[in-house]
């Protein structure tokens, strides 16, 4: 058996990134970015007021209080979207509003609050500082400043930025078809009339929502009987897609025939077995630079190996630079006792308590028990050497989803 690193290492360095192309931006979220992207403009685009207010001289407001404000001449009004025509001589203000342009001769802007109207003027009840309220040209993105890197995962941020920045179509990495086959004889899918001795194909949909949240494209297959026959078949089929998953069938079983059938299709195979638990008896090869996993049949052992080895894949195949879960350290709020010799991932609940992050089990960890998944948002990492840690110690967990306070 080998480690989870060293399993890792044989199978991410299979692994090349797709060609890219290129998307609307409004399709873009969850893709990878291709290319650098530099800002082609200066935003703020001009000089423009961070208030709704009026815009001064320095020199004029000096003097102003709330006692004895300063009267100014309003010249102009400046609502976001126009450009102001008139420059501001001594003794004047222009009306204007958050993200107008500030018009020449301006040097602050005093906020709405700080005044009082009077007819065609304006009474100012502070003096101001210059620059005070103005939003400078280029001070958010200058023209020709990076602002987003090539392997970057697209998120609202990354929309909403390449937007203001006038990026309408966004060079990304392709996404990998990922052919899933579910195999065994004792699976029925489920829109299929099922008898009493049949186990519903749940792998099929949860490794597709896992495929789709990595970045990758589902090609589900449905079911494979645990014969060589089917299962040549339906492998061959998988071999065209740029990924496939198989789950079942490569344990000891008697019927357990998913790596004989790779093999006699041509699937080098490059490791069987990794000292984790659950996922032991994990699976990978390739053919033709195309990744191959087996992935074994419980529904937890599935979903965790997707989690430990195929995500990652997934990820660094659409070109992302960040492919791993984040890893936090975490205060341990019960004891667990576990045998040496393999990793142990625990389905966990991570939670913040005064200010420390603390871990508990989500309960019974049978590698078929799938509520130990749903009330999980981490996987808690138990060393392969030793026997277990006691409450108050730290342990390494893996977060999943957001951590509850
Ligand atoms: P296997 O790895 O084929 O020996 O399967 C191990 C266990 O996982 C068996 O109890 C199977 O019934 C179950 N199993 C296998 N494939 C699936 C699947 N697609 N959905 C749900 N359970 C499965
Ligand atoms: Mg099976």
């Amino acid at each position: 058996m080998i480690s989870v690193e060293k399993a890792q290492k044989i199978i991410l360095d299979e692994i090349s990134s797709t060609s890219p192309e290129k998307v609307f931006l409004s399709q873009s979220l969850n893709r990878t970015l291709a290319e650098d992207i530099r800002s082609p403009l200066d935003h703020p685009p001009w000089d423009t007021s961070a208030m709704d207010g009026y815009a001064i001289r320095v020199s004029d407001t000096a003097s102003a209080s709330k006692e004895h404000p300063v009267l100014l001449n309003i010249i102009e009004e400046i609502p976001a979207g126009k450009m102001p025509l008139k420059t501001l001589g001594p003794g004047e203000a222009s009306k204007i509003m958050t993200g107008a342009p500030l018009p020449k001769g301006a040097e602050a802007v005093v906020k709405v609050e700080e005044t009082e109207r009077d007819g065609e003027a304006v009474r100012i009840h502070t003096p101001s500082e210059h620059g005070e309220f103005i939003r400078l040209q280029g001070e958010a993105i200058r023209s020709g400043d990076p602002v987003l890197k090539k392997g970057a995962g697209i998120r609202a941020a990354e929309i909403a930025m390449m937007a203001s920045i006038g990026k309408s179509v966004v060079p990304v990495f392709q996404q990998p078809k990922v052919a899933i086959l579910s195999t065994g004889d004792e699976l029925a899918d489920l829109d299929e009339p099922r008898g009493m001795n049949k186990i519903l194909n749940s792998n099929g949909y949860g490794l597709a929502a896992q495929v789709t949240e990595a970045c990758g494209i589902p090609v589900t297959l449905g079911i494979a009987r645990d014969s060589k026959e089917d299962l040549k078949e339906k492998i061959a089929i998988g071999l065209q897609s740029d990924f496939l998953l198989i789950s079942g069938g490569v344990s000891m079983g008697d019927y357990d025939f998913v790596l004989e059938v790779l093999e006699s299709l041509g699937v080098t195979m490059r490791l069987w077995k990794v000292a984790m638990k659950p996922g032991k008896p994990v699976a990978f090869g390739t053919k033709a630079g195309r990744p191959v996993f087996g992935l074994p049949g419980n529904p937890v052992s599935s979903m965790v190996t997707f989690e430990e080895f195929v995500r990652p894949a997934l990820l660094k195949a659409t070109g992302r630079e960040k492919i791993f879960r984040p890893l936090l350290t975490a205060t341990l709020s019960e004891k667990i006792r576990k045998r040496p010799g393999r990793r142990q991932f625990l389905r966990a609940v991570v939670s913040v308590k005064n200010g420390e992050y603390q871990v508990r089990s989500t309960g019974d960890q049978g590698s078929a028990i799938l509520m130990s998944l749903v009330k999980a948002n981490a996987l808690m990492i138990l060393p392969e050497e030793g026997e277990g840690l006691n409450a108050g110690e730290k342990v390494q967990v893996q977060i999943l989803s957001e951590i509850v306070s």
